[in-house]
Order: structure tokens, then sequence, then C-alpha cells
């Protein structure tokens, strides 16, 4: 918990504090009280019970609730606020409540499915997604909206995923004068493939920073492009299967995009390329659809007529017979599924296949928490588990870092260097790593939580 320099405003952090997931933050003022996002806890074993943990604050007396992104860890809980009997309105950009929609009835299906397996009762139900969307309001970028005669509220684009907002909130306390509030959300690793780079900020007096790879620097976006077409020509020189454990959201279209360009400039052969995640290709028609939002390579690919998303042998897998009928398909291919770290979904029947062959590579592009297979993998381990079986490492696996969606540690102080024109007063540090380099920065106050 921490209060700004105000009599008037305070924050108080409920979630990422010391810990990269679970984002809550509750801002107060004269007349108004609102959360920006609402995320699960993940990754650790006392995650689950957190998750189930009561607000610790009257839900039914928040006015707002403001969306910076589609990540679970910003909207999951939203569905146990609405249960909780949150009565406000939420608010986000157009795209993120479109993607929202899609995650949380995506994990709503989930915890059904895993609740008739193990007999635990779920935690909220398809009634309490439904209400989120009923009280969920848009507003554009660049679109200031008053949400009370004492607030108003700017987005602006973070370059993180598709809508993904900072919110600038201009708060006037009772003595008249006004305090800016800025909250990043997850901040993008610009130059982003599809996406304009994140809007440089200035003229706030505080800010809530996400930072989750304060603590390291990522690949250029040379070095990652040359690592995926290598490994990509590489796969195709042996013969064999690639298969690319992918996040659904962002890091599949970005992947697609990338190898769309490649064959339609005949740097790589045609070769079968599957979309194996149903969440992924519903996901995929929502990025389709948006037109104004990406950078200008991408805006003029598609002003030129490209479809972006699509290119010939490029494949979308809907049913699970389909799933298992791309064992058939003669290599070399490559299979892009779910989930991003091998924890469930399709792609484990998949590597249960394919680890055994020496022909084939799993290429990790995101981030492998430790406990999952994925990390199992990218250390070495011959032996892996896969629905409980022994199953031999003979594949090659491979890991590029470089198509993150979090800006790295020097990007991150570039952006509060921007910021810091005079007004700045100081920096609240959540959702991230103990070993930000940001107290290398000065003038202002930093505030670690
Ligand atoms: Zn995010």
């Amino acid at each position: 918990m921490s209060t700004i320099d105000t009599t008037d405003t305070s924050i108080t952090f409920h979630g990422g504090v010391g810990s990269v997931t679970g984002a809550n933050f509750l801002l107060e003022g004269v007349g108004y009280k609102l959360l920006v996002d609402c995320g699960m806890f993940q990754g650790t074993r006392e995650a689950e019970a957190k998750n189930m943990e009561t607000f610790p604050y009257d839900v039914t007396s928040v006015h707002f609730l403001c969306v910076t992104h589609s990540h679970m860890d910003h909207i999951g809980r939203i569905p146990l606020l609405m249960k909780a009997g949150f009565k406000g309105v939420i608010y986000s950009t157009p795209e993120t409540r479109s993607i929202a929609e899609l995650m949380l009835a995506d994990a709503e299906r989930i915890m059904q499915f895993n609740s008739r397996k193990t007999g635990k009762t779920p935690i909220y139900g398809s009634q309490d997604v439904h209400n989120a969307f009923v009280h969920w309001q848009t507003i554009p970028y660049h679109t200031p909206k008053k949400l009370t005669e004492t607030l108003s509220v700017t987005l602006k684009d973070a370059g993180h995923i598709l809508g993904s907002s900072m919110f600038e909130f201009a708060c006037a306390d009772s003595d008249g004068k006004t305090i800016k509030v800025l909250f990043t959300g997850d901040l993008g690793n610009s130059p982003s493939l599809l996406l304009p780079d994140t809007e440089f900020v200035t003229d706030v007096d505080y800010i809530v920073i996400d930072s989750v790879y304060g603590d390291r620097n990522h690949e250029s976006k040379d070095q990652r492009e040359d690592k995926f077409k290598d490994a990509i020509l590489r796969a195709i020189k042996r013969k064999g299967t690639l298969i690319i454990p992918a996040f659904s959201l962002e890091r599949t279209q970005t992947i697609i995009y990338q190898i769309n360009n490649w064959v339609e400039e005949g740097i790589i052969p045609q070769i079968p390329v599957f979309i194996d995640s149903p969440l992924a290709i519903s996901l995929t028609d929502i990025y389709e659809r948006v037109t104004g939002l990406y950078n200008d390579d991408v805006q003029n690919d598609i002003a030129g007529g490209d479809k972006i998303f699509n290119f010939p042998k490029l494949k979308e897998t809907v049913q699970s017979m389909d799933s298992k009928h791309i064992h058939t398909v003669a290599d070399p291919k490559i299979i892009i599924a779910g989930s991003g770290m091998s924890t469930a979904g399709r792609v484990l029947h998949h590597e249960e296949r394919y680890l055994p062959d020496e022909n084939a590579t799993v290429l990790l592009m995101g981030y492998q928490a430790p406990g999952t297979l994925g990390r199992d993998l990218q250390e070495g381990n011959k032996e892996v588990y896969i629905h409980d079986k022994k199953v031999k490492v003979r594949a090659t696996i491979e890991t590029i870092n470089g198509y993150s969606a979090h800006k790295d540690s020097d990007h991150l102080v570039e952006f509060v260097e921007h910021a810091n024109t005079g007004n700045l007063k100081k920096v609240f540090v959540v959702m991230g790593s103990q070993n930000l380099h940001f107290f290398l920065l000065k003038d202002f106050t930093m505030s670690l939580l």
C-alpha cells in the first residue's frame, strides 16, 4: 500500500506487489473510487488460493474498473469482481473488450472442464462473465472522457498487444489543483512487428509502471528475426517438423505475420503451417478485422491488398480430429499450438509425438516458467513426462527471447526518462523484478512495490 503526496488522492496496490501477476490497483479521489485492472495471480502454488481470497475493499462502492489490456493477469478476476457485487462501469479500448470476451469465455470453459474432472466447484460461472460485458463500455485512444466532475481520463497506446492502453487520469483535488496519474499497464517491446511503438508520455505527476522484464534486455529486432528464419530453414533442410508452443494472444499472430512476409518474399519455401488452437484462430479473426491500429509497414501491406494473416499452405485446425490428422502430413511442416509453456492444450500431443524424433525441432519463443514442460525442455532434459508418460527428447530445442511483448530494462528506463519533464514526482514500480535497474535514475522518488 502506498499513497501519493496530496491530501485527497491515493493509490492502494492490491496485486502486482513483489509479483508479476494479479494486477489490481485502487485509485481514490474526491467523490470516486476506481480500479485499474483485475488480474489473476498465476504461476505459483499460492496463486490459486490468492485468486479465491475476498477482495480487500468494498467492491460495491467502486465506481469504475479501467482495463489496460486483455492478458489474464490483468483481466482474469473480473468475473469474481462481478460475483462480489461490482455495479460500476468497466472501461477499455474497443479491441481490449473484444479480446477479453474471448479470453474470459475460454478461461471459464477450461475451468468447467477441469471442474468436471476434479469435482472442484468453479470459482465463478458463465453468468458472471456475461455480467461483466453488460457493464463494459469502450473509449478509443486519445479521446478524453470525463468520468466525474473531478476525474477525467485519456487512453494512450502502450504498444504491448492489440488494444493495450495506458490510462492517464486527471484528478482534481478539493483545493482546486489537478494532478495527473499515469497507469502504464504492460508496455510493449517496441519496435513490434505488428503494432506502433509505445507512445511516450510527458507532463504527468505520478506513474505506476509495470516492469515485468526490468531485470534484463532482449535480443534486438534483427537478431530475433535472423534466429527465427534460421530455425525454420534448418527444420526444412532436416525435413522435420517444427513445433512452436505459442501463446494464443498476439504471439501467434506475430509469428503468422512474420512467416507470411517470408513466404511472400520467397525467403522461405511454401510448406504446410498449422495454427492448431481454437482460441488462437478466434483471436486471429479479431486481428483480421482491425485495420487502423497497426504500424505503418503493416498498414501499407493491408492497403496493398495483402491478407496479412494468410498465405499459401497455412491451415487453421479448429476440430480436434483435424489436429490429430496433422501427424499424417508429410514433413517438413510447422505446427503453432498452445499452450505457450506446454502446460496444457494441443501442443502436448504434438510434443509427445515429435520429441523422440531427431529430425524435429521445438522452438520456444516465450517465457517458460520454472516447473513447466517448456522449462524442462529449455534446460536440456532428455526425458520428460507428458500425460503421465515418459517421453525421450531427441528433437532439437531452440529458444528465441526477442519476440517478448514486454519492454526490457533499457527501454523501461527510456520511457521514464521521457516522462521526466519537470512535473514528475514519484514512480511506483509494480508487476516486476526486484533487480530493476531504475534506481540509476534520479530527480524523483522511486517506489518499488
Ligand atoms: Zn500483458
